[in-house]
Order: C-alpha cells, then structure tokens, then sequence
C-alpha cells in the first residue's frame, strides 16, 4: 500500500480541496445543459462534474438510471465547463462504456464496495487502464472492505486512488440518511499514508438544510475534499430530490465553509511546532504513569494468585468505573471517553494479570 498517486497529481490543475459537484442522476440533455448554465452563470464551476449513469436504487421501480444514452450528454459538459467528469460503475459492462465515452474519473458506489467479487470485476476490467478511482466507504462500517476495494484497484496497476465518505446506513439515527462515522475515514488515513477521503455530505444528511453543518465539520477533520449533488430544479430532481442543491446554493455553502489547510505538516509554524512538543512532553509523562500503573497491577496479580483469588473482582471494577469516570468528567472529559479509556485499561490489566496466573500454575496434565 502507499505510494499512489494523490488528486493534484491527476492532472485536474488542483491546488488543494478537490471540489465535485454535479447532478445524483443524468436524466435529460436539456437537464444537464440547464445544471452547467447555471453553474456557469454563478461561476460556480467545480473541479469535477459528477452524473450519475447507472443508479445502484435500494428499492425496484425507482429511476435506475438513464444508461449508456447519458454518456453522450457528457460532451454537453465538456462544451459548456470544460471540466472532467465522473460516473460510478458497478460492474465490467459499466467501465467499458464509461471508457468507451471518456469518462475522466471512476468511483464505485457504496453498494458496490462491500462486495469484493463485483470490486474485483471492476478492477479486472480496469487493468491496464489509466484513469483515477475514488472507492465510497462499504454500507456498513468495514474499515477492511474499504481498504480490500482500493487495494485490488492498486493491484491491478490503478495508483490514482482517493476515497469517499459517504456515511453507513444506520436506521436508528433519524438525523442522518447515512450516518458519518468520522473515526473511519481517520483510521483509513492512518492504515493507508497519504490516501485522500473526500465527504459526500449530500448522501450523509439526506436533506439540504444539514449539508453545510456536515460538510464543515468533514473539512474540519482534514478530509481533503467535497462531493455536493447539485441540480438546477432539485425538487423535481429523478432521485435523491431532497439533498440535491442548486448552483446557487451550492456556491453559498463553499462560501460559507472555512477551508482549513491540512496541517503544515511539510511546513508547522513555530507557535504550532511548540504546542506538539509540550503534547509529546506530556505523552512521556502519561506512558511514565501507565508503566507505573501496570507495575502495580502485576503485584496485584501475583497477590491474587499467591490468594488463590479470582483475577476480575466485579465491586472493584463497578467502583474504579464510577469513581474515576465521575472525576473525569469534572475535568472536562466526556462520559463516553472515559468509560472507554477506562474499559481499554481495565481489559488490559485484567489479561495480563490472569497471564500472570497461566504462566505460574500451568495446567497439569
Ligand atoms: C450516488 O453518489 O449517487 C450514490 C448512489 O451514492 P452511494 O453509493 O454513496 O449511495
Ligand atoms: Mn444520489
């Protein structure tokens, strides 16, 4: 893994956030000259036209996209923006149209990507090719499946790869269509060194009026990009009517987005580069009393096993959970934090302790 290639080196003329905007399904020519009018009457002209071809629809009967016909709309874009566009495939038959229409930029849906045969077929069809894939995050929240997409598209010789966070189907939160999960698109960053993850706030809340909130916070945790379903007429949009935004609108959002910068990392400035050393300072300390910690808890063990004790003491472990998360939250951190911090602790001690156990008593045979 590693070393593929990032979205400004896609040839896009990208300096920073990749920006794509773009109906959720091409439905009529007439349709998608009126979404690039507008977008060029705003001057609201994205890194990337998204339309999609083929829609993946969780119920039958519902548009299931316009097909193949709709790729030839595509030069209609290319007249009006002169941008690249971007379609999802789902299949083989689906990246050997898209090629056979240049389509500029692939990405594989969500439904697609928890199934490692169709991710398979796709990148099959893909070998050789050099085009740039972006890999939506699986329905639900299989850090792995994700990353198996991206790697069997690296496999086969794809290195333009970036990600998209699009939320998990999650039917209890009524808040979201799609719940974010924001650990995972972090944890995917960490797993894979230099892997981009663009947000779909537009398939996350389901609704226009939560887009900006959602998307600000994605730019927030240092997602590198946005994808933003827009529509000159979203009411009466094909699919998706609800999320979908006008030109106009989508223009106010960006304006109103604080585009952070990820992190100086090649560049911190001093001020920045003080307050990491004092974090790395304290972090010495906190790995100084968690050595501590564990130092005690071995004597413990070693009480417990010369006691002929059991190694979890359920009153103990009530008392240390409440007392210590009580406290916690008086320091300003939060319920949940601490019983987590607490339980990763808590397993810890527990394991080594009745390793301590095996370890001095072997079981006779
Ligand atoms: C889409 O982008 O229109 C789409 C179907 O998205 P997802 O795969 O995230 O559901
Ligand atoms: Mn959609």
């Amino acid at each position: 893994m590693e070393n593929h290639l990032q979205t400004k080196d896609w040839g896009l003329g990208l300096n920073g956030h990749l920006i794509i905007a773009g109906p959720c399904s091409a439905e009529t020519p007439e349709q998608i000259e009126k979404v690039c009018l507008d977008m060029k009457k705003e001057n609201m002209i994205p890194h990337l036209f998204r339309a999609g071809i083929w829609k993946p629809r969780t119920r039958p009967g519902s548009f299931e996209g316009i097909g193949e016909e709709g790729l030839t709309w595509m030069e209609i874009v290319r007249n009006h923006l002169n941008i690249p566009i971007t379609t999802e495939v789902g299949n083989a038959a689906h990246v050997e149209l898209a090629l056979k229409h240049k389509v500029d930029v692939l990405w594989i849906g969500a439904r697609t990507t928890v199934n490692p045969f169709a991710v398979q077929e796709i990148a099959d069809a893909l070998k050789g090719v050099d085009i740039p894939v972006m890999v939506k995050n699986p329905m639900n929240p299989d850090l792995q499946l994700w990353l198996g997409a991206l790697e069997r598209l690296q496999t086969v010789g794809i290195n333009k790869l970036a990600a998209i966070h699009r939320g998990f189907s999650d039917s209890y939160d009524k808040r979201f269509r799609n719940k974010p999960n924001w650990s995972m698109p972090i944890h995917l960053k960490r797993e894979w060194k230099g892997m981009e993850v663009i947000n779909d706030p537009s398939h996350i809340v389901g609704n226009r009026a939560g887009i900006l909130e959602t998307a600000q916070r994605a730019i927030n945790f240092g997602l590198d990009g946005l994808m933003i379903e827009t529509h000159h007429d979203p009411d009466n949009a094909w699919s998706d009517a609800k999320q979908q935004v006008t030109p106009a609108a989508l223009k106010q959002i960006l304006s109103q987005i604080d585009f952070r910068e990820t992190a100086g990392s090649e560049n911190p400035s001093e001020r920045l580069n003080d307050l990491r050393s004092a974090v790395d300072h304290l972090d010495d300390q906190l790995l100084d009393l968690l050595q501590e910690r564990f130092s005690m808890i071995d004597q413990i063990g070693a009480y417990k096993r010369e006691n002929h004790l059991t190694v979890f003491q359920s009153d103990r472990w009530k008392y240390v959970m409440e007392s210590r998360t009580q406290k916690g939250v008086t320091k300003n951190l939060s319920e949940k934090f601490m019983k987590e911090l607490l339980y990763c602790i808590h397993e810890e001690s527990v394991k080594r302790q009745e390793k301590q156990l095996r370890e001095a008593d072997p079981v006779k045979r």
